[in-house]
């Protein structure tokens, strides 16, 4: 499954926080398994652990892994996290690889199993080249932990066949969950689509409208300009009784996409209702507001639908600095209100003679 780059990008960001958490602790286990790695040599070769313990490199090595692990941790973004995990792997390798004594080769058999569980089960935030170059790097540390140890033949061979087979794995391993993971994601993607947009216009649904409409208003700044319509169908009911309610429909849908054309990139648009909708419009002062709506009512009374067309309502209202977005939408309300009183197919501006009168 290939995605565009935007996509592309969402989807590794995604990928990469659903395991952040995880893996701020993660990127701190390789010190720990370095000594692991120590204390699995003593027990093979029968030394005793102090002279390991004895070695100034391997107290550089664990200062190295944890100094990595910790810079990691500061990481926001998946690439440049994905390749400082190649570094932190590769550092972590030839660690273990330079701790291998001589005559003790076999154990740089181990090497790639730490390389290649990670590999194929954590980043799938990870992406082709980062993934050949961890493996690349992984099976060159294991070289050179046998070239440090003087391995024989044999452990060279092993270690041959278990480099090539073992990248073979991780990579299709890697590139199977990765495709079943980017399956989940489009799916999600969808479902968040849906829970987003109204089922038979494709405008915001009221629940989605409220929440970003409330995160805009909270976000406003005194001196910033933000407009609302509230847009309210006239005599609607009369085109589902008279005609159909797929007429009524069909209506609907070709209403809202006119306000969708007008909307621009920030501007909320939603169906607050049966057939009311709402838009907010941040940036815009209600002036333009009202000319925009003026342009709206206009197009709408020109869709027709087998012979039936209606007008709107419209009541526009502007934002007032810690105002609500419910008290900007209810002034909105009351201007559409007199909108209706006033005979309909007409915008009002709210004023504050409007409260007095409800
Ligand atoms: P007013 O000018 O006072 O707003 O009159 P109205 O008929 O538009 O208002 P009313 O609230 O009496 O009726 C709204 C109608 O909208 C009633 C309902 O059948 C219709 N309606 C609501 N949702 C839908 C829908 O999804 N599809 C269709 N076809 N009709 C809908
Ligand atoms: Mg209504
Ligand atoms: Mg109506």
């Amino acid at each position: 499954m290939v995605f565009s780059p935007e996509r592309e990008a969402a989807y590794l960001e995604q990928m990469f926080e659903w395991q952040r958490l995880r893996l701020r602790w993660l990127v701190l286990l390789p010190p720990v398994l370095l000594l692991l790695f120590i204390g699995l040599q003593s027990l093979l070769m029968r030394t005793p652990l102090v002279i390991w313990l004895q070695q100034p490199a391997l107290y550089v090595y664990l200062a190295i892994l944890l100094g990595l692990g910790l810079w990691m941790r500061r990481f926001r973004r998946a690439i440049p996290f994905a390749w400082a995990g190649v570094a932190l792997q590769t550092a972590f390798c030839l660690a273990c690889a330079l701790m291998t004594r001589p005559g003790h080769g076999a154990l740089a058999l181990v090497l790639p199993l730490f390389v290649a569980t990670p590999l194929v089960t954590a980043p799938f935030w990870a992406r082709g080249p980062t993934v050949v170059t961890a493996i690349a790097l992984g099976y060159l540390a294991g070289t050179v932990a046998l070239w440090h140890s003087n391995a024989g033949s044999t452990v060279w061979l092993a270690f041959g066949i278990q480099a090539a087979v073992g990248s073979l794995v991780a990579l299709v391993m890697h590139a199977t969950v990765d495709q079943a993971r980017r399956g989940y994601f489009v799916a999600e993607e969808e479902l968040a689509q849906r829970a987003r947009l109204d089922f038979l216009t494709s405008v915001l649904n009221r629940r989605h409208f409220i929440e970003t409409g409330e995160a805009l208003v909270e976000s406003a700044r005194p001196g910033r300009n933000l407009s609302a319509c509230f847009i309210d169908l006239d005599h609607f009911k009369r085109v589902n009784d008279e005609g159909s309610h797929r007429i009524g429909d069909q209506l609907l849908v070709a209403i809202a996409q006119r306000l969708l054309a007008a909307g621009g990139a920030r501007r909320l648009i939603g169906r607050l209702g049966g057939e009311e909708f709402a838009l907010l419009l941040p940036g815009v002062p209600i002036d333009q507001a009202q000319t925009l709506a003026q342009q709206l009512c206009a197009e709408i009374a020109t869709i027709d639908i087998e012979g039936f067309s209606v007008t709107a309502s419209v009541g526009v209202a502007a934002w007032r600095p810690g105002e609500s977005l419910s008290d900007l939408l209810h002034r909105a309300d009351l201007a559409l209100l007199a909108a209706k009183r006033n005979g309909r197919n007409r915008i009002v501006r709210w004023s504050p003679e409007l409260e007095a009168v409800t």
